[in-house]
């Protein structure tokens, strides 16, 4: 069974691992031109209540999307792009915690230090034998994250940091508090432990969800991978044309 879209609902989506298959690296994602097409096609039908929630940078959303730039949240919420195109962002990382950060990227061959100003990422998939060091490297320095107030986050094959209280769920509640997202049923979908926060505030916002690839609390639908989300956009949008 899959969730429906009707013309009033809030739709929220998490886009690697959700709407994308993942690829080596983030770059090397491909957006499928139906995909977009389809995406486009609901945000109208929604009155533009169709948002992104990524890890991903505003700047790299909009590159996979282009010219399509609806609502989004970016950095894993530390951006966040109404549907009217103004963006607040949360303030930069300690620079201690930046210079830990980089110093890792620079020492272990393989790592890809991703700057999205309000968060920073080191991405492993290029180098998988790095995530033991990479976990101690994350215990040495818990205490200085605690009492700078940065959060780490463990997602697939990369590491995080960013401040506490900034979050996908955080940034989902105040979005959707906004027009034209207020008022409407939210459903949200994501695969990654990073969604997490979404799924838990999903019942304040009497919204529904769905997870890929595995049961996540709160989701209450479940697709098999990405291509089967795409595949349930994409008719979506095919019968919101004929209404
Ligand atoms: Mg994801």
């Amino acid at each position: 069974m899959t969730p429906a879209i009707t013309a009033n609902t809030a739709l929220f989506l998490d886009i690697d691992g959700t709407l994308l298959d993942l690829a080596r690296t983030p770059d090397r994602v491909k957006v499928p031109r139906e995909l977009s097409r389809a995406l486009e096609k609901l945000s109208d039908h929604l009155s533009g209540a169709l948002a992104f929630v990524s890890g991903r940078s505003l700047e790299s959303i909009d590159r996979l999307f282009a010219p399509f730039r609806p609502a989004a949240i970016g950095t894993h919420g530390g951006e966040i792009r109404g549907a009217d195109g103004a963006i607040a962002r949360s303030q930069p990382l300690p620079e201690k915690v930046a210079e830990i950060f980089t110093g890792l990227a620079e020492n272990i061959p393989g790592l890809l230090l991703e700057d999205k100003r309000s968060a920073l990422a080191l991405h492993y998939r290029l180098a998988p034998e790095a995530h033991p060091v990479l976990l101690s490297a994350m215990e040495k320095h818990a205490r200085l994250f605690e009492s700078e107030n940065v959060h780490i986050l463990h997602g697939k094959a990369v590491i995080e940091a960013r401040r506490r209280g900034v979050d996908k769920g955080t940034a989902v509640a105040i979005l959707a508090k906004q027009k034209p997202f207020a008022g409407r049923a939210v459903l949200f979908g994501g695969d990654d432990t990073t969604d997490l926060d979404v799924f838990r505030i999903l019942p304040q916002l009497g919204g529904e969800g769905f997870s890929v690839g595995q049961q996540f609390p709160g989701a209450g639908y479940i697709f098999d991978s990405p291509l089967a989300v795409r595949r349930w956009l994409t008719e979506a949008a095919a019968e919101a044309q004929v209404q």
